[in-house]
């Protein structure tokens, strides 16, 4: 990569959360930020339709992983980041959802920070909260939930959180990310803590054009997401506030006969 020095622009990183997918979803400051861009790298779940903001000669670097493609690991990612900054200026990092939530944020800000370079946060609308409400899911209610916990299905060794076992024996709403591929293990851990019927919901890229949701109970959603084949990237609700889904009772009923 041959970079041209910029001897006119301070280096500077902006952490950017790009909300849940819907282009709209962007606040008010991260259009800004992204209006005084040099360098945008962003990730795959973040709507390409958002690089709009940015000024047409803003070099725009797909930083991505998408199963079976080229993917960058995490400290290409921070090299490069901080790369762009030295050479180009003001690098907006654009990150799916919030930065810090599952969003790998901090070790960029670390990164960046052991050069100098100063760095703002922007956050941005979690899918974890977003997505749910967007269904009219909220998180928490008076009387059903009295918290809510974000739990990732896949650790870093691969893992499912050992967390799920507890938020289990919660009276919780437990919002999984990165478990659908582990939804039939997480269902098994429900059913062990005596909550197949629970009510659950799988939304499958939420505020997007391609928005999928299966709403139902722990004994059933599992047979639920495969004959509606969700796929990735989808999150995981259980809890008893899915019951306040416009069409909990119908899709309860309709899907009864598969559990
Ligand atoms: N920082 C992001 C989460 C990154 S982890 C945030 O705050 O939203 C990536 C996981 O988030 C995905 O595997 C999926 O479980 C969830 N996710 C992200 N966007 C989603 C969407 N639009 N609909 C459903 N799930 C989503």
């Amino acid at each position: 990569m041959s970079l041209i020095q910029n001897i006119n622009r301070e280096p500077k990183i902006t952490l950017l959360g790009a909300g849940p997918g819907d282009p709209d979803l962007l606040t008010l400051k991260g259009v800004n930020a992204l209006k005084t861009a040099d360098v945008v790298l962003y990730d795959a779940l973040v709507n390409e339709a958002l690089l709009i903001h940015a000024p047409v000669n803003a070099i725009k670097v797909y930083v991505g992983k998408r199963s079976g493609e080229h993917s960058y690991e995490q400290t290409a990612i921070n090299k490069l980041m901080v790369d762009y900054a030295l050479n180009y200026g003001h690098v907006v990092r654009l990150k799916g959802g919030d930065p810090f939530v599952f969003g790998r944020g901090y070790e960029e800000l670390a990164y960046a920070d052991s050069y100098s370079i100063p760095v703002s946060v922007i956050p941005g609308i979690s899918s974890s909260i977003g997505v749910p409400g967007l269904q009219q899911i909220p998180v928490t209610h008076r009387g059903l939930s009295e918290s809510f916990w974000v739990i990732t299905g896949t650790t870093s060794n691969g893992e499912i959180s050992q967390d799920i076992y507890q938020a289990s024996q919660s009276s919780a709403t437990v919002i999984v990310l990165m478990g659908l591929n582990k939804l039939a293990q997480i269902v098994e851990i429900f059913k062990t803590a005596g909550k197949d019927q629970l009510p659950a919901a799988v939304v499958q890229n939420g505020s997007s054009t391609s928005e999928k949701l299966v709403v139902g109970k722990v004994a059933t959603i599992l047979a639920m997401v495969k004959k509606e084949k969700i796929e990735a990237p989808a999150l995981l609700v259980f809890g008893e506030v899915v019951s306040l889904h416009p069409s909990f009772k119908t899709l309860v009923k309709q899907y009864a006969s598969i559990a």
